[in-house]
């Protein structure tokens, strides 16, 4: 690692370590990023909206909105907020290990311009979304997978450390007894946050973050860092993110064919309905899982639609950060 990594830090990393997200701080080491917007033209409402009720994680970010950061800075620290919360047995550290007993992560982020980065299957590394900002911006890349993408974390100042918590590992030992794999996607069990930011410049960036399902199969990589499945955006339509059965999302698109929808005249809410209704029609099986979706438009208009009831959304704008419970296709 190169010494020169760790000698600047800059606001934003100062105010990830009063918020707690360590680790976080540590990767933000560039100065080049994580600076304030312009101060002209800063006359929109910004808003922040995430996947189920990760009330601190869309609060950290709604405040970097307010505070005039960008889109793509604040989603990045909100995510970091749950990658970091090890009670969070879905997301980064703590997250459920695959059925061999390994933590493994996925992230991507998109931004205001169309760049967007991914990292799949990393081991060791907390700050993955953090991660998928670096190959975006650092490599000449889109997507880095396993070992190659630890060794990126490594050499840019990420901290390498053990993803598996004591807890975790109890549950995994406990499911190993019988090795019954359904998983059970809904509130109870806390998935992926995606999150969309809306910054005061008008402009949408987007991050997903996940352990992906617990017990998976060794190297089983879901929908949330596939570009345009676990997330999407066109910063001149809005953008969009997914929760739930990546299987399903990737089989139709479902990040991508939201914010399509958008373009063609629906409203997030109609759009993140109808992309559901792509899956349950396919899809006789669609009892069995759940999938989530959630949308903002330009305008900052959001909608967010399920399958199965349960699913929440979190909403931050002017100053209030509220559970938003979603329609679902299945009513009970
Ligand atoms: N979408 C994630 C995946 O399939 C899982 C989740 O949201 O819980 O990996």
């Amino acid at each position: 690692m190169k010494r020169r990594n760790f000698i600047t830090t800059t606001s934003l990393n100062t105010l990830a370590v009063g918020l707690g997200i360590s680790s976080l701080a540590q990767a933000n080491t560039e100065t080049k990023k994580n600076k304030r917007l312009s101060t002209s033209n800063m006359n929109e409402t910004a808003v922040a909206i995430c996947t189920w009720e990760f009330t601190k994680a869309n609060a950290t970010a709604g405040a970097l909105l307010d505070q005039g950061y960008s889109a793509l800075d604040a989603v990045i620290a909100g995510v970091a907020v749950e990658e970091e919360n090890i009670k969070n047995t879905t997301v980064g550290k703590g997250g459920s290990p695959d059925r061999e007993g390994n933590v493994t992560l996925d992230a991507c982020v998109m931004d205001h311009t169309g760049n967007c980065g991914s990292v799949m299957c990393v081991e060791n590394i907390t700050n993955v979304a953090a991660l998928a900002r670096k190959v975006m911006e650092d490599t000449p890349h889109v997507i880095m997978v396993g070992k190659g993408a630890e060794e990126l974390a490594i050499t840019s100042g990420f901290n390498s450390e053990k993803l598996l918590t004591e807890e975790s590992e109890r549950a995994w030992k406990e499911w190993l007894k019988t090795s019954d794999y359904k998983p059970i996607i809904n509130i109870e069990n806390h998935d992926t946050i995606g999150m969309l930011g809306l910054d005061k410049e008008g402009n949408i960036s987007g991050a997903c973050t996940t352990s992906g399902l617990a017990y998976k199969m060794k190297g089983r990589v879901g929908d949330s860092p596939v570009i345009g499945s676990g997330l999407f955006i066109d910063n001149t339509i809005g953008g969009a993110a997914a929760t739930g059965m990546g299987e399903e999302v990737i089989k139709t698109v479902g990040s991508f064919l939201i914010v399509e929808l958008m373009r063609n005249g629906m409203t997030p809410q109609e759009a993140c309905e109808e992309a559901v209704h792509r899956i349950v029609t396919s899809n006789p099986n669609h009892t069995n899982f759940q999938v989530a979706y959630i949308a903002i438009n330009k305008k900052g208009e959001t909608g967010c639609y399920c399958i199965h009831p349960g699913f929440k959304m979190m909403h931050y704008s002017n100053r209030e950060n509220k559970p938003v419970i979603a329609g679902s296709f299945l009513k009970s």
